[in-house]
């Protein structure tokens, strides 16, 4: 049995804030790189020199990437093996994002209340998703997202006889009502199976994936490799300009369901992908 200490689960919680709202992860950086040799339309070409040029600038000195710097969802993989001392681990997570938020000078995005709205001044609380897994380490995955995109993001219910196709026109669907509102390129986080709740956070945990890495089902890679070709078809492009660039990833879960069920949740993110792991 390992024990670890929640003042260590602050710091690097407080560091990936910091971290992942100034510079993207390789796979998002290299996309987005690609994607300026790619693109068909000299518009599209331009915005997205503009988004490196920004990414780059981000980095150098030291700012967000976005203003919208996010709400703060962190993984936790605990091993059953490990003991956490100190503080509860909900307050020292929130701890982390609260340090993270301040000492970055990240916007506060977050309200107390859905309906009387008033900000929490620290973007706290988290969303925090826990599982207990094999081994006695803490892998910490922190995204800040954006709402831009999260607000295109959508479940759909399907029924079993709208089958294979009837998942491609609920991702193809939303993408499209999503349209310049996500803020393109955007990465698209699919959850097929499960149910109403686990869809939604398979969609999400997709978003953490590298873009880079496919599915190792094979029929799910094919779907991402299909869903990604016709989404850049639909001519949405960088900042919704119009182009060949409206995605540069499509990460799909999925998971056993319900005889009488088939939900799809599609989980839009934009070009601003933040995703930092750690292993403590
Ligand atoms: S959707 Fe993304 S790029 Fe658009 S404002 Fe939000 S974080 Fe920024």
């Amino acid at each position: 049995m390992r024990t670890i200490h929640t003042d260590e689960i602050i710091k690097n919680i407080c560091e990936m804030c910091i971290e992942s709202n100034l510079y993207l992860s390789k796979d998002i950086t290299n996309a987005m790189k690609q994607a300026k040799t790619t693109e068909k339309s000299p518009l599209g070409c331009q915005i997205l020199g503009q988004l490196e040029e920004n990414m780059e600038i981000a980095a150098k000195d030291r700012i967000p990437i976005c203003q919208d710097t996010g709400m703060a969802v962190v993984f936790l993989d605990i091993g059953q093996d490990l003991h956490i001392e100190g503080m509860q681990i909900e307050d020292a997570v929130n701890e982390g994002i609260r340090k993270g938020y301040t000492e970055g000078y990240l916007r506060k995005s977050v309200v107390k209340d859905p309906i009387l709205r008033e900000n929490t001044k620290d973007n706290t609380p988290g969303i925090i998703h826990y599982r207990i897994v094999p081994g006695e380490q803490l892998a910490i995955t922190l995204a800040p997202k954006g709402f831009g995109s999260e607000n295109m993001s959508k479940v759909h219910m399907l029924k079993p006889a709208d089958g294979l196709s009837g998942v491609k026109e609920a991702i193809l669907n939303t993408v499209r009502e999503a349209g310049p509102n996500a803020c393109p390129p955007m990465v698209v986080g699919v959850g097929i199976g499960g149910d109403f709740e686990k869809c939604a956070l398979m969609a999400k945990q997709a978003l953490t994936r590298d873009i880079d890495r496919h599915s190792e089902i094979p029929y799910v890679k094919e779907l991402e490799i299909e869903m990604l070709d016709k989404i850049n078809k639909m001519g949405i492009g960088p900042g919704g300009l119009g182009g060949t660039t409206t995605a540069i990833g499509v990460n799909i879960n999925v998971y056993p369901t319900h005889i009488a069920g088939l939900p799809v949740a599609v989980n839009i993110c934009c070009h601003v992908a933040r995703h930092v792991k750690r292993i403590l």
